[in-house]
C-alpha cells in the first residue's frame, strides 16, 4: 500500500476530516487529526444535516458505521414543510402516508452535527485526534511537512490533507484560486427550548424542517434533537453588508429592527425568531469556489470538503460532498494500482473537480432561483407540485 509507513496528518476534525480518518484507519494507515477545538465537548453548532444515499450514507456504509448512524439519526426530522412568507403551507411531508427508509435512494435521513461528530470520533483509535491544535502554518521539510500550531507545538507528516473548512490554511499552499461571493448573505442563529421561546414556529416545524420563501428572500428552520431550533435567513445583498449594516449582532433588538425593515412583507409569525434576548446571530456572506477550478496534483498534500469546494447551503450538499471526498480519497490512497502518491491524489482530485463542477452548479442555480421573486413557485415545481 502506497501509504504504508507514511504518517498522515488530517487538518480539521469536521465531518470530512473525521470520515477520512476512519476510512484510512480502517485500512491500517497511520493517521492523526489536528483539530483547533480545545476538546470534543465543545458544542458543535449549525443546522441539522441530511445525508444522501450516493454520498454521505455511502461513506458511512464503507466506513462500517451504518449501525452507529441508525442509532443516532433523527427519524422524521427529514419531514419538510415548504411555506410562504406568512407561514401558509404549500408542501407538507407530515401529511404523507408513505415514508421512505434506508436503502431507498431518495431517503435523506437527518442527523445533528454533534451526534455525527460523536459517532465518527467514537470510531477512531483513542488518541487519533489531537485537540487544541490550531494550525497557523505548514512548512516544507524536505519531502515532509512541518506543521506549526498556535499553541507553540509542532508536528511532522509525510502527507497532509486539508479538511479545515471554508477558511482553510492549507488551501493557499495548493492553489491561489479564491472563492467568489454568491450574492446571497445569511444570518444564522440557534434558539434553545424552541417549544417555550418560539412556540408558533415550533408548532410549524413539528420536529422537522421548514423552508419559507417570499419576495426573493428565504428562511430555513430546522428542529434539533436537544429541543433547540436552528434557522438562517437568506437574501441578496452586497458582499460587505455585515460591516456596512452597522448592526451589533449581539443585540437582538438591533437584529429584530433590521429584520422588520429587510423583510417588510413577511408575516408576524417569524418575529419570535428575533425576539429572544440572549440569541447569538452569525451573519455570513455566502461564497463559492469557481466551478471550473483545477490545479496540478502534488505528491504529499491535498484538500477535501469545504476547503476544496466551498459552496452555499442551498442544495444541502456540503457535508455530503465532504464525506464523498473522504471516501474517494481513501479509495485512491489505498488502491494498489497506483504507482505513486501523486497519481493517486491526481485521480481523487479529478473526480472531485468533475463532481464539484456539477454539484456546485446545481447549488448556485438553487441559490439563484430561491432568491428570485418566483422562488416559492420554482421550489414547489422542483418537488413536483404546482403553486396555486
Ligand atoms: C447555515 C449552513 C447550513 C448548512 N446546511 C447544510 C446541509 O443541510 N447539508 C449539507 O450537506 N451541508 C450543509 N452545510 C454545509 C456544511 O456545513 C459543510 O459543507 C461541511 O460542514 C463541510 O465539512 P468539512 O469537514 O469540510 O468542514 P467543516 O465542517 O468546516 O470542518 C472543518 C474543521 O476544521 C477545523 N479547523 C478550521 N481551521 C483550522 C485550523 N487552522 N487548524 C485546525 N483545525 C481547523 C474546524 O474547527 C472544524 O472542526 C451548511 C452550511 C451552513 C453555513
Amino acid at each position: 500500500m502506497l501509504i504504508k509507513d507514511k504518517e498522515i496528518a488530517i487538518v480539521g476534525g469536521g465531518p470530512g476530516g473525521l470520515t477520512l480518518a476512519r476510512l484510512l484507519q480502517h485500512q491500517g494507515a497511520t493517521v492523526k487529526v489536528y483539530e483547533r477545538d480545545v476538546n470534543r465537548d465543545v458544542r458543535v453548532q449549525g443546522a441539522t444535516l441530511d445525508l444522501h444515499y450516493e454520498s454521505g450514507l455511502l461513506a458511512l456504509e464503507q466506513a462500517g458505521l451504518m449501525d452507529a448512524f441508525k442509532a443516532s439519526y433523527r427519524p422524521d426530522a427529514d419531514r419538510l414543510r415548504i411555506v410562504d412568507k406568512n407561514g401558509k403551507i404549500f408542501l407538507d411531508d407530515h401529511a404523507q402516508q408513505e415514508k421512505s427508509s434506508f436503502g431507498d435512494e431518495h431517503f435523506r435521513p437527518e442527523i445533528d452535527r454533534g451526534p455525527l461528530r460523536d459517532l465518527l470520533l467514537d470510531s477512531l483509535t483513542p488518541g487519533t485526534v489531537i485537540w487544541d491544535s490550531h494550525i497557523v502554518s505548514l512548512e516544507a521539510d524536505g519531502e515532509r511537512w512541518k506543521i506549526v500550531f498556535q499553541n507553540g507545538n509542532t508536528a511532522f507528516a509525510d502527507l497532509v490533507i486539508g479538511a479545515d473548512g471554508a477558511k482553510s490554511k492549507i488551501r493557499p499552499l495548493i492553489t491561489p484560486i479564491k472563492p467568489f461571493y454568491s450574492g446571497v448573505t445569511i444570518l444564522e442563529a440557534n434558539i434553545k427550548d424552541s417549544e417555550i421561546h418560539t412556540p408558533k414556529i415550533h408548532d410549524l416545524l413539528k420536529g422537522g424542517k421548514v423552508m419559507a420563501l417570499g419576495d426573493a428572500q428565504t428562511l430555513s428552520v430546522s428542529a434539533k434533537g436537544d429541543g433547540s431550533l436552528d434557522f438562517y435567513a437568506g437574501w441578496r445583498d452586497e458582499e460587505d453588508w455585515v460591516v456596512n449594516s452597522g448592526i451589533d449582532f449581539s443585540d437582538n433588538s438591533q437584529v429584530l429592527n433590521w429584520f422588520k425593515k429587510a423583510y417588510p412583507t413577511w408575516g408576524n409569525i417569524w418575529l419570535e425568531l428575533f425576539e429572544i434576548e440572549d440569541t447569538t446571530f452569525n451573519p455570513r456572506p455566502q461564497y463559492c469556489m469557481p466551478l471550473d477550478q483545477t490545479w496540478e496534483a502534488s505528491a504529499n498534500i491535498t484538500l477535501i470538503g469545504d476547503a476544496a469546494h466551498l459552496m452555499p447551503p442551498y442544495a444541502g450538499e456540503g457535508v455530503n460532498m465532504a464525506m464523498l471526498d473522504a471516501l474517494q480519497l481513501s479509495d485512491s490512497l489505498t488502491n494498489e494500482n497506483f504507482s505513486d502518491l501523486k497519481s493517486a491524489i491526481s485521480h481523487y482530485e479529478q473526480q472531485m473537480f468533475d463532481r464539484f463542477a456539477e454539484i456546485g452548479k446545481e447549488t448556485l442555480d438553487n441559490t439563484e432561483f430561491m432568491h428570485s421573486t418566483d422562488g416559492l413557485k420554482k421550489l414547489l415545481q422542483m418537488f413536483g407540485q404546482e403553486h396555486h
